[in-house]
């Protein structure tokens, strides 16, 4: 078997009230390989019709998907995680394919996806309320957890599995159903989530899946009916403020994973070559297309010439290819947008004064590629450190002191993952204290773990997802008030 088989060509159309079937206009869309341009296969184009099939599929089963025993959610999700990790050499070959990354980094976000059905298979079991007495005397307070209801969870193109196990994961523990609309360049890793899940056992309309090109009309009107009750996205700034005002009129609970604009703060006790290991990482996963990506190098004056001189050697001997090439570290970005508007950001900041040590230039068509890149005395004001770069290029400037670090550190509107290199623990502890993220990584480039709460503050979003706090996004609390007895 390899990555396509995981998908049966019954597994290409949509998921809903348990059937796979075509979409109600017989419509299809094309999903295409990032390093050539090539058709993999074609999925269902599902309109606002299939979208409201798919609401009702949800709402039908609502009632008595939440009052299923919880080990027998927590088992679901626990056969779930063993399927995927049995098959993560399939889903790692599928994920690279429709969305470029290597295989190898592919497997890594199997491995880290997955962990969110196990982690989440433990939580099911632990949902609980509260019993105390009026602190006045007499009536006693008990509180009861309820699963918040029908979900619509919106997922981005660049974890096309992690993003969707954060959301299904707390959601099958919570007792909630749920429609994912996954993003339209890389359905196919959720498809084959879709049928892992069919198979383990969740009952039908508990998961329903639309693929779409048309994510905005379907958006807009799921959300204009009340039986929906959640809304999780994952993906732009932009977008989300689009979901929260749509939100409105029904009154959903939503949560936001949003953009970043991570620092990556070097300072001048810190190991140089740990830093750039770090820096590595946190700059180079996901080929830069993270929202926790390092977007901002501050480097301590002292240091910044040897920081950037080794991470401009580590970064120009990376191998830049096809993501199922062995020896490639490198895949394609996501389209020719990404690869536009890496190289605008790269050629201001060069006008504005920045210096190019590797890389600078896009690669040949057909495939969307750019090398990495590494940029040095990047004027503060200059856009590449204002923007999300999503790509493969790390900025570097310099500080003179902690207080400018961290000032500097936080004039952006986001506040997602930030990183901070240093060996004093004193400095630690200020700094992570003043930082204004919602994550702060400590001689570490990587960050991300199912039993984290991840998440942002400001532009970012609210909400987090993993960790004991994820499941509380799809509970809601009834109080009740008794009388003493
Ligand atoms: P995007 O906002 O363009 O798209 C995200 C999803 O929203 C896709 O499924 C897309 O089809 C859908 N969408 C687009 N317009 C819509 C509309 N008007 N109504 C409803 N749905 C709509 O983002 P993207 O380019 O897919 O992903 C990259 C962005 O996601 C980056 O900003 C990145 O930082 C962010 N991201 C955040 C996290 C996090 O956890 N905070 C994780 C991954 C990615």
């Amino acid at each position: 078997m390899s990555g396509l088989d995981l998908l049966t060509p019954d597994h290409r159309r949509l998921f809903i009230g348990g059937t796979w079937r075509e979409a109600n206009s017989g419509a299809t869309f094309a999903v295409r390989d990032p390093a050539d341009q090539s058709v993999i296969t074609e999925v269902a184009d599902g309109d606002v019709n299939d979208a409201v099939d798919a609401l009702d599929a949800a709402v039908a089963v609502q009632d008595e998907w939440g009052r299923t025993p919880p080990r027998e959610r927590g088992e679901i999700l626990r056969r779930s995680f063993e399927l995927i990790t049995q098959r993560a050499d399939d889903f790692a070959e599928l994920m690279s394919l429709e969305m470029g990354k290597t295989v190898k980094e592919a497997k890594g976000e199997v491995a880290y996806g997955a962990e969110f059905f196990r982690w989440f298979s433990e939580e099911a079991v632990r949902i609980h309320g509260r019993w105390m007495q009026n602190p006045a005397g007499g009536s006693r307070l008990l509180t009861i957890r309820k699963p918040v209801g029908p979900c619509l969870f919106i997922t981005p193109w660049n974890f096309p599995l992690a993003m969707g196990t954060r959301k299904i994961g707390p959601a099958i523990a919570a007792g909630c159903t749920m429609i994912v609309k996954p993003a339209e360049l890389t359905p196919l890793t959720m498809l084959a989530l879709a049928a892992t899940l069919e198979e383990a056992g969740l009952p039908a309309g508990v998961l329903n899946i639309v693929t779409t090109s048309d994510s905005k009309s379907l958006s807009k009107a799921l959300m204009a009916d009340d039986r929906l009750r959640k809304v999780s996205f994952t993906g732009s700034t932009t977008v989300g403020k689009v979901i929260i005002r749509q939100s409105a009129d029904e009154l959903q609970r939503v949560s936001m994973e949003l953009g970043g604009n991570a620092p990556f703060i070097v300072f001048e006790d810190a190991d140089v070559d740990a830093a750039v290991e770090g820096a590595m990482i946190a700059k180079m996963r996901n080929m830069g297309e993270a929202c926790t990506a390092a977007n901002r190098f501050l480097v301590h004056d002292s240091v910044a010439a040897e920081f950037a001189d080794k991470l401009g050697a580590r970064m120009g001997a990376l191998v830049v290819g096809r993501g199922q090439d062995d020896g490639v570290d490198v895949g394609p970005l996501i389209d020719q947008n990404a690869v536009d508007s890496v190289s605008q950001l790269v050629t201001d900041a060069v006008h504005d004064g920045a210096r190019l040590v590797v890389g600078g230039k896009p690669g040949e068509g057909p495939g969307f590629f750019y090398p990495p890149t590494v940029l040095v005395d990047v004027p503060s004001e200059s856009e590449i450190v204002r923007q999300e770069i999503f790509g493969p290029v790390a900025a570097v400037t310099t500080f003179a002191d902690e207080d400018e670090a961290i000032t500097r550190a936080n004039d952006t509107e986001y506040g997602l993952a930030s990183y901070v290199y240093t060996r004093d623990l004193s400095r630690t502890i200020r700094v992570a204290e003043r930082l204004q993220f919602g994550m702060v990584g400590i001689n570490s480039g990587l960050i991300s773990n199912a039993a984290a709460p991840f998440g942002g503050v400001k532009a970012s979003g609210f909400g987090r997802e993993g960790s004991f706090e994820g499941i509380d996004e799809y509970l809601d609390t009834t109080y009740v008030a008794l009388p003493a007895g």
